[in-house]
């Protein structure tokens, strides 16, 4: 079949428009056009189609009419064989993961928001990109030396399928391209912005070989991580052969000077930027194995026109999550205090957020498209993330396992075999995804066979069920069985907990998110209110600011009588308010006279040292 052909232009920088012409043969009396709503692994419906700005079409240079039939879709009449050209331009000005971006530095193509698909067409696909001067092109394709074809000027990526097509960002711009040190040759990295720093990369091969090391098989031959170095940029998202992560520059400063200085013991101070990078690559590259291969049944063959539900991203994303950080610990790349900070920093995002208490984690997966990717004011009082709360359930099964198997791998050998029942036992390299898709994807209960063969319980009992399909709180006591405590920090005594959080607008505090059966919520405070002041109930009005807000709360006392003062839709209010007095954050603390069998379990599960930093 002939391949259906893209080509990419940049005439109009300035205005973010990026033009495209697809040619093909039409092989019927109509032929529609259509674009997805949504990118997987990233469960919103975003209608990229509404990005489209102009359209027209035509066959040997006369003009052939275009009808829209919906928001995603377009019509033309043909005939068969004839050679259709269709330009159109799209709008691409927002710098995240999964939407295009284009300026004059570069441009980020991100295939669900570029490409009009003929209906009926699976695949071949060609996309060729006429680069601007300087520019250099790279594409996230499973084999970069036989798909991608560069010359002066010119970028061009072969895809096989219509998958592959979607599955496969290509950046263009000015590029800095390297492979990462041994073991890790096999592994591409792409950075466009800021440089990045080279005191990283054998610290991310090392987090990548870890990764690598921990499935039973490797199922990519080549993998690249396209990076956005910028201000701005952040998050991640997973393709079967490499992933897409933004990253801020400013956050790995701390640990460049330090190193540029000649210093080169690592502190937990300046590390934070890199530590966040390395557990975002751990991440991302997980996902190559969880939720690309080994992934929920819902999740491919994709409907890319509408929601594709499922009750199972907690084990996608809070399996990854959980695996992002151990991984990087198992590395040796992070310190193990460090590790641990991080963990009780997750419990407590968790323990401050009531909807945990009102939805499951089996709620939150299939609610994904209308809830965390769409918060409001109300969102952590009514839902809990898959991501955190999958997380430590992923901690508590592997705490679970390893206590009813101190010799077995807990939750490692679990994935371990869902990885061998299922996209184990084929061969998902290479560009096309046929196989990839063509294995059936798993269902909650084909993971609780296998925690229950792997406890040697033969089932999973109720209590351990409730993790996921119930909103209840988590009881983190399992980990003493590593020989660590979960504890409150002391709080200085006279805190007072807000029950609100805060946001700045242009030096103004306003209320962002009232918590649920706080004080703050019984005296009538709610999101979208302008704090102006506030008092002791026997004490001078207090002007609150953004930036000495905090002074202010410093002279109110929990249990005491007080008021704020605040302006909603422009009329002043008093609110008497006693608050609550602040809790500490959660830490986590190696216990001192720990025995040797849990310093031996704590060892097993870290890959560290009892004894390490
Ligand atoms: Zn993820």
């Amino acid at each position: 079949m002939d391949p259906v052909a893209y080509r990419i232009t940049f005439p109009q920088p300035g205005a973010h428009l990026i033009h495209v012409r697809l040619e093909l043969f039409a092989t019927g009396e109509i032929c529609q056009l259509w674009m997805p709503a949504w990118s997987p692994g990233s469960y919103v419906i975003r209608e990229y189609a509404r990005n489209i700005r102009t359209i027209a079409a035509h066959v040997a240079d006369s003009p052939r009419e275009i009808r829209k039939l919906a928001k995603d879709r377009f019509e033309l009449a043909t005939r068969p064989g004839e050679r259709l050209v269709v330009d159109y331009t799209v709008y691409a000005h927002d710098l995240s993961v999964r939407t295009a971006h284009h300026d004059a530095s570069h441009a980020y193509l991100h295939p669900p928001q570029l490409f009009l698909v003929p209906e009926g067409h699976a695949g071949p696909f060609r996309v060729a990109v006429e680069l601007l001067p300087g520019w250099s092109g790279v594409s996230l394709a499973a084999d970069p030396a036989r798909q991608e074809r560069r010359s002066p000027g010119h970028f061009e990526v072969d895809l096989p399928d219509l998958d592959a097509l979607f599955d496969t960002p290509i950046e263009a711009g000015q590029l800095s391209v390297t492979n990462l040190p041994t073991p890790c040759e096999h592994v591409r990295l792409a950075v466009w912005g800021e440089p990045f720093p080279d005191f990283v990369l054998p610290r991310l091969a090392r987090v990548v070989d870890q990764v690598e090391r921990f499935w039973p098989a490797r199922p990519y031959d080549h993998y690249t991580f396209l990076v956005h170095a910028a201000v701005g940029a952040r998050g991640g998202l997973e393709h079967l052969a490499g992933s897409v992560l933004g990253v801020e520059p400013e956050s790995w400063a701390p640990a460049a000077r330090r190193v540029q200085a000649g210093n080169l013991d690592r502190d937990d101070d300046s590390e934070g930027g890199v530590y966040d990078l390395l557990e975002l690559a751990s991440h991302e590259l997980f996902h190559a194995w969880n939720v690309k291969r080994l992934r929920p049944r819902a999740l491919g063959p994709f409907d890319y026109g509408r929601e594709n539900y499922t009750r199972e991203l907690w084990i996608a994303e809070g399996f990854t999550s959980y695996y992002d950080g151990l991984l990087v610990l198992r590395s040796g790349e992070i310190s193990v205090k460090a590790h641990l900070q991080r963990l009780a920093e997750s419990i407590g995002r968790l323990r401050d957020t009531p909807g945990r208490l009102v939805q499951s984690l089996e709620e939150s997966s299939f609610d994904a498209w209308v809830k965390l990717y769409r918060p409001q004011d109300d969102s952590p009082n009514a839902s809990v993330s898959y991501y955190l709360k999958g997380s430590l359930v992923a901690l508590l099964l592997d705490l679970w396992l390893r206590e009813l198997r101190p010799r077995g791998s807990g939750l490692d050998g679990v994935l371990a075999e869902l990885w061998r029942r299922g996209p184990g036992s084929r061969d998902t390299r290479g560009p096309a995804t046929e196989n990839t898709y063509s294995c059936p994807g798993f269902t909650v209960e084909d993971l609780e066979q296998v925690l229950g063969d792997h406890s040697g319980l033969g089932e999973v009992p109720g209590a351990v069920r409730a993790l996921w399909s119930k909103p209840i709180d988590l009881d983190f006591a399992p980990l003493a069985q590593l020989g660590l405590r979960l504890s409150e920090k002391p709080v200085q005594p006279g805190l007072i907990d807000l029950g609100f959080t805060v946001q700045d607008r242009a030096g103004s505090a306003w209320v962002e998110f009232v918590r649920t059966d706080s004080p703050a919520e019984r005296a009538g405070l709610a999101s979208g209110d302008e704090l102006l002041a506030a008092r002791r109930i026997d004490g001078n009005w207090l002007r609150l600011r953004s930036a000495r807000a905090a002074r202010v709360w410093d002279h109110l006392q929990p249990g005491a009588p007080a008021e704020l003062l605040i302006s909603r839709r422009e009329r002043v209010l008093t609110l008497p308010i006693a608050f609550a007095a602040a809790r500490g954050a959660p830490q986590i603390e190696r216990i001192d006279d720990a025995d040797p069998a849990a310093r031996a379990r704590f060892e097993a599960w870290s890959g560290r040292r009892w004894s390490d930093p």
